[in-house]
């Protein structure tokens, strides 16, 4: 990779900035014209190079180097939806480096040097953010979740998934298969690498994710006449739920459960109500199962507390579990190796964060890997990844393609197996 290379991948990565840009971060809400608009740069890039555009019934967009079915296929990518008042490296890092990888390596794969095929990807919806859940279009790609499903969901003024991406023309057709392998680098999120001064964070494995809907309900009354002490106000109790539960987090030994309320919805509403019902999302993660499974029986405990303190009820209405996962076992040894050939120092860690390589890995084999993340800023418009960092992401994803490629690509998903998810 030389040194044209190097400035066009920047001058790539400003340009998607640019696009929903917003006080130095970056605001991109699935489904939004800003949305569109970076959508419609990477089609435009795509179709530059002569690669094969496709866009699947999530609006999940890809681009191939050469037509699809061909070769046995690697596909790299991430996600270019941001969060409201994000960060400007959360996901469009992984996608602005898988496009130069491709074109870095497109000769070789040309030519039939390199034995396979190259697709870039962006996810829909990985954030998460305005549409719920998170990770949806590559969770939709591996069947996890049904089309119908998915396009339903709605944000929080009742507008479909599906319309909003009709509206800024990113749904197709195509039907994708998928690849033989995956590949993302994604930004730490974290301050690990930099405090120790490692390049390059390979990823083994993923901390699981409880995520529940707490639904408080109270009474509704005046602020002013009713006594004190006869008021059950769901604020109140949802105030002390939100008490609770970082404390549950704090008390964890070695931090390895990190614990958030991170919503609230307050019904009525109003400066003069006492709140009757306040819906909330809690959220518990670890890399330890038998730690979510303790924490979800500390939280039952502390809800019926709660209620008996307040005269509350404190109900959970819904859950869901994203697993601790197991990368692909031979991944970490590609992206070492690959690292080094790199001149890169690297570490093995876990994720904390979910990531489309979490879901893929679900059926596929997958890799990902970070780069450091400068202060752990993250999900804010303070996040940053030095240019050097970013150039040694596209150093390494383009070696690590052409290693993965040449040893797993011609004999595809025999060691798809082996990639496992401990249960939770
Ligand atoms: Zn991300």
């Amino acid at each position: 990779m030389g040194a044209d290379d190097r400035d066009g991948f920047l001058r790539t990565f400003s340009a998607f900035s640019e696009i929903g840009a917003k006080n130095g971060g970056l605001h991109r809400l699935t489904g939004t014209p800003e949305d569109g608009a970076a959508r419609s740069l990477l089609i435009s890039s795509f179709r530059e190079r002569g690669y094969t555009v496709a866009r699947d019934a999530i609006g999940n967009l890809f681009g191939f180097v050469l037509p699809p079915g061909e070769r046995p296929t690697i596909l790299l990518g991430s996600h270019l939806d941001s969060q409201p008042d994000g960060g400007r490296f959360d996901g469009q890092t992984g996608v602005v480096i898988a496009l130069w990888a491709a074109r870095v390596l497109e000769p070789k794969i040309r030519s039939g040097e390199l034995p396979f095929n190259l697709g870039v990807v962006n996810w829909t919806n990985e954030e998460g953010a305005r549409f719920q859940p998170s990770v949806l279009g590559s969770s939709v790609f591996t069947g996890r979740v049904p089309i119908q499903a998915a396009l339903g969901a709605t944000d929080s003024r009742g507008a479909t998934l599906g319309d909003c991406l009709a509206a800024i023309d990113a749904l197709g057709t195509d039907e994708v298969p998928l690849p033989s392998a995956y590949l993302e680098v994604h930004v730490e999120q974290g301050s690990i690498l930099e405090r120790e001064g490692v390049d390059i964070g390979v990823v083994e494995g993923a901390w699981g994710a409880l995520k529940l809907d707490v639904q408080v309900s109270g009474v509704q009354t005046h602020t002013g006449p009713p006594p004190m002490e006869e008021r059950v106000d769901a604020l109140y109790a949802t105030a002390l739920l939100v008490t609770a539960v970082r404390e549950m987090g704090l008390d964890q030994p070695g931090g390895r459960l990190h614990t958030t309320v991170g919503s609230l919805r307050i019904t009525p509403d109003s400066p003069n109500c006492t709140p009757s019902e306040v819906r909330s999302k809690v959220e518990l993660r670890s890399d330890d199962p038998a730690i979510l499974i303790a924490a979800r029986a500390e939280l039952e405990k502390t809800l019926a507390e709660i209620g008996r303190m307040t005269g509350a009820s404190l109900v959970v209405t819904a859950e869901s579990l994203r697993e601790t996962t197991r990368m692909w076992p031979k991944g970490p040894e590609i992206l070492e190796r690959a690292a080094a050939g790199c001149q890169l120092s690297s570490r093995r860690m876990k994720t904390v964060a979910g990531h489309d390589a979490l879901v893929m890995n679900s059926a596929v084999p997958s890799l990902l890997f970070f780069l450091p993340s400068v202060g752990g800023h993250t999900h804010n418009r303070h996040e940053l990844t030095e240019d050097r960092d970013l150039v040694n992401g596209l150093s390494l994803m383009v070696e690590a393609v052409e290693s993965l490629g040449k040893e797993y690509a011609t004999s595809p998903t025999d060691e798809r197996d082996t990639a496992s998810r401990d249960s939770a």
